[in-house]
């Protein structure tokens, strides 16, 4: 058994301190809030998990919701070049459901459940001299502490890191009010919307502290874009209202749906940016010893994939099995570097990569896998080959090292759509041009494009 730290109880630091506990460890968590705190904070993000995420909650019974919750079942993406003009769109399905739970719900409980189950929780906020004598005490200690001043006890890694500064400015709200599905679409999907000039606006399923089932809606602004009209928001009924304004400007074809949201409660909601960012997992306090960083302090990713809570789960995963294999040696700088480096081979850079990717112009050869998908609908019984295409473009939210890769090089790309719809590559994109020309000569005379699933 090891005296394992833990620093921070957001969502990462509490799946840590549950697994280590499990093997047996003796884990002492720092929180700066109490369980009752959380109810009353502001959320640290929305979180939506995917089924690899959720096999660990599963493992570790911290799986409390899955009977009440709203499940999503997959992705509808719309493609627009311009304002109201839907250029094309995609409805894939996750091979399992994926879930978002309040994360201000899921700390409270699983921060009781860690002392109901012989965990240890003291109620501080930790300083840098603080953390001397707490690594003193342990044989590792684990800085979870997401992007708060503690992080920058780890140095950005300058080769990996892509951006030095923000790609987006966010604006999130949880809402209720509004229906827990859309007419004529077989899934409960997360709706994403992309504007290459404006940026992107999704809303996912979501179950919230207070008002169980109900939506969590994110814009994504480009920086000076259109959409960056939230920075100054004082409240979250102002930011509900200036999402309102996007949605009818924007997106008209779900105005209606989100006429009627409100706020689901005053905390619920958030305006800030998140610079992209791998920092090196191995932080040295002023009397040299080695601290470890894990979840949102080791990488922070711009919340457009959806990718920074499944991301640290992962690493969560990784750091249970190298814990496990190291027997009783001490857990030193090359430890943890070898831990991270085993994670970030496996999922770290996959994730990294396809998070960017969706903050880049999209490539030529994603445009070529979104034409060859055209027309798929989500329909559980639809077998086809761009259904296929559809789904593992969505499968790929749940483990990035399965699309990722070949998404980022075109003749993977073209191998891919072949292979997947048994025929040439060129005739499955041109098929999904000619429908997609359709749709834009018909909207340009004020009809309705007919994107599936109404119509092909
Ligand atoms: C708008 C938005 C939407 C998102 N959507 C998704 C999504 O759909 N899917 C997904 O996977 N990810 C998403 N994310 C990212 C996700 O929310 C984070 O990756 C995740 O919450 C990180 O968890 P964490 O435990 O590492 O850090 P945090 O959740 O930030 O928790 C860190 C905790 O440490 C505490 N702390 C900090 N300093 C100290 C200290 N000195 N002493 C004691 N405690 C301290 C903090 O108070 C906090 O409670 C989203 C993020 C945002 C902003």
């Amino acid at each position: 058994m090891r005296k394992i730290a833990i620093i921070g109880s957001g969502v990462v630091g509490l799946v840590a301190a549950h697994g280590l506990l499990k093997a047996g460890h003796q884990v002492t968590l720092y929180s700066d809030r109490t369980p009752e705190q959380w109810l009353q904070s502001k959320p640290t993000g929305s979180a939506a998990r995917f089924e690899l995420s959720l096999q660990l909650e599963r493992e570790l019974g911290l799986n409390h919701w899955d009977e009440q919750l709203p499940w999503g079942e997959g992705a509808h993406l719309t493609v627009c070049p311009t304002p109201r003009n839907r250029l094309l769109t995609l409805t894939g399905r996750t091979s399992r459901p994926f879930q978002g739970v309040d994360v201000r719900l899921q700390s409270h409980r699983w921060m009781n459940d860690l002392v109901a189950r012989g965990g240890r929780i003291e109620i501080e906020s930790v300083t840098v001299q603080r953390l001397e004598e707490i690594s003193a005490a342990h044989d590792l200690t684990l800085v979870a502490a997401g992007r708060a001043e503690l992080c920058r006890l780890f140095e950005r890694d300058a080769a990996r890191s892509v951006y030095d500064a923000p790609q987006r400015q966010l604006a999130m709200v949880f809402m209720r009010g509004v229906k827990m599905r859309f007419d004529g679409l077989p899934i409960v999907p997360v709706k994403f919307n992309v504007f290459p000039e404006a940026g992107e606006i999704f809303y996912m399923p979501y179950f919230h502290k207070d008002v169980g089932p109900s939506w969590s809606a994110l814009v994504e602004a480009r920086p000076g874009g259109p959409f960056d009209r939230f920075r100054d928001a004082k409240s979250g009924e102002e930011v509900v209202e200036r999402m309102k304004g996007v949605f009818r400007e924007f997106l008209p074809w779900d105005a209606d749906w989100f006429q009627s949201a409100e706020l689901s409660d005053p905390q619920g909601w958030l305006v800030g940016a998140v610079t992209p960012t791998v920092r090196r997992p191995v932080g040295r306090l002023p009397s040299g010893r080695e601290v470890m960083a894990l979840g949102d302090t080791a990488m922070s990713l711009d919340p457009i994939g959806g990718q920074g809570a499944n991301n640290g789960y992962k690493q969560v995963r990784t750091l249970l099995e190298a814990v496990a294999e190291h027997g009783d040696r001490p857990f030193d700088a090359a430890w943890m570097t070898a831990t991270f480096e085993r994670f970030y081979a496996r999922h770290g850079l996959a994730t990294y990569t396809f998070n960017n990717l969706l903050l880049e112009p999209i490539t030529a050869a994603a445009r070529e896998l979104l034409m060859a998908q055209y027309g798929s609908d989500g329909r559980a019984d639809n077998r086809s080959a761009i259904q296929r295409l559809a789904d593992a473009f969505t499968e790929n939210f749940n483990d990035p090292a399965t699309l990722t890769p070949v998404v980022q090089d075109s003749r993977r790309t073209r191998d891919f759509i072949a292979k997947t719809t048994g025929g040439a590559w060129l005739k499955a994109v041109a098929r999904g041009g000619l429908h997609v020309a359709r749709g834009q000569f018909l909207q340009k005379f004020g009809r309705d494009p007919r994107h599936p699933p109404q119509a092909v």
